[in-house]
């Protein structure tokens, strides 16, 4: 992508309205524009990280056996008013007869009752990457709490409670796959169960001063508690406990048979009885992983992203040397994701964009490299800098 054609761009000057620092990044740096309280648009930089969020959670997901499907946003309030859960202050109703889906299960459970009939049906699963409206009363945070806002949710159906346990182990392993890939260290924190079930249910939490959630912490043995609980100590080692804040980037649920019951969704049993399926539901906050991401990977300049999440790796700048550039631009990109500032300004004013967007690799093509043999090259998280020729970089 060339910087100069990029619907994305960055900005001199913080938003004023930016509350965090996620917001204030993601803004400034031409990855998301904000249309409203907790409403934004992604502009290309911003499509391009979620897109590889995306892809790292469907691995993970299809890797467990979830099957993808994509459930609407606009909703029938019947089926909410089946569960009770058709007055909950943030549902939007843009008409009398539908709801803005804030969660699925309400249209997964008749779903899957079409599919399964006996034992043999089971298990299942099946997930969706949708966007989700809650009328949050503080949409904030940038990111972190929007009022629109991308989740991954999966849901599972069972004969047993020993399958359904098995399965929710199952899907914790794959959430802690999900968030290390995206550069994050999760907790696993042991919660009540809200609106969902009143079973249990485990969050899972990014430590960073941005959270909204206070957990406390084993630093040890890497093992958190809900601030809510009564607990002092580590249950595991017995050291004492530290206060942290953290942010929810996912969330299971034991559901039980709490939607079974309401859409009457049950199985014959091979002993040829009639009995209610067990659900489980499992939700990542994809948008709110990007958020996440930005308020642990920065620094004074700007973002830092992880390479797995990162909208290109390599941000290659010319100064001056337009058709060199070009050149070496069309042969990195016939291998990798390249964004070139081909824009004709300073030198130093493409130097800090580069360190705000936060891309691993920058490529720099100036006269002084080409006279040294080839081009500069820096990490993004580090000082030092490297002159290689052009058929190195990509070993870089
Ligand atoms: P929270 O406790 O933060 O309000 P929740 O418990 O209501 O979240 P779930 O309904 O379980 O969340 O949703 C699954 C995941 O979706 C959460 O773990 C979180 O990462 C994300 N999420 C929830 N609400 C929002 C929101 N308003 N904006 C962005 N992401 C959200
Ligand atoms: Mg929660």
């Amino acid at each position: 992508m060339k910087l100069s054609q990029s619907l994305s761009q960055t900005s001199k000057t913080v938003a004023h309205d930016a509350d965090s620092v996620n917001a204030k990044l993601l803004t400034q740096a031409g990855f998301v524009k904000k249309e409203a309280a907790g409403v934004y648009s992604y502009l290309p930089f911003g499509r391009r990280v979620l897109a590889k969020i995306e892809e790292t959670i469907r691995e993970e997901m299809n890797a467990i056996g979830g099957q993808e499907v994509l459930m609407p946003a606009l909703t029938p309030l019947e089926n909410w008013k089946k569960t009770g859960r058709d007055d909950v202050p943030i549902a939007f109703k843009p008409t009398n007869k539908t709801v803005l889906g804030w969660s699925h299960e309400e249209i997964i459970t008749p779903l899957a009752k079409q599919r399964i009939k006996s034992y043999r049906d089971l298990p299942f699963a099946a997930y969706q990457i949708q966007t989700k409206f809650r009328n949050e009363p503080r949409a904030k945070s940038g990111l972190m709490r929007g009022r629109e806002f991308l989740m991954k949710d999966l849901y599972s159906f069972h004969a047993n409670q020993a399958d359904l346990a098995k399965y929710y182990d199952e899907v914790k392993a794959a959430y802690f796959r999900v968030f290390e890939k995206c550069g994050l260290e999760s907790f696993l924190v042991k919660a009540g169960g809200g609106e969902f079930t009143e079973n249990v249910s485990h969050e899972f939490q990014v430590l960073t001063e941005a959270g909204e959630d206070k957990i406390l912490v084993c630093e040890k043995c890497k093992l958190a508690w809900n601030a809510e609980l009564e607990i002092a100590k580590c249950e595991k080692c017995g050291d004492d406990l530290v206060e942290k804040k953290g942010s929810e980037v996912g969330n299971i649920f034991d559901l039980g048979a709490k939607y079974s019951d309401a859409f009457d969704l049950s199985f014959t049993s091979a002993e040829g009885k009639s009995e209610k399926v067990l659900m489980g539901c499992y939700g990542i906050g994809v948008s709110r992983l990007v958020a996440t991401i930005a308020e642990v990977w920065h620094d004074e300049a700007g973002l830092l992203w992880p390479e797995s999440v990162a909208p290109f790796q390599i941000h290659l700048i010319s100064l001056g040397e337009d058709e060199e550039a070009e050149k070496i631009y069309r042969e990195l990109s016939a291998k990798t994701e390249v964004l070139f500032d081909d824009r004709d300004c300073r030198a130093g004013e493409k130097f800090a964009d580069a360190d705000l967007i936060g891309i691993p690799l920058r490529v720099l093509v100036s006269k002084k490299t080409l006279e040294k043999g080839g081009v500069e090259i820096k990490k993004r998280n580090s000082e030092k800098v490297e002159i290689i020729s052009t058929d190195k970089i990509l070993q870089k």
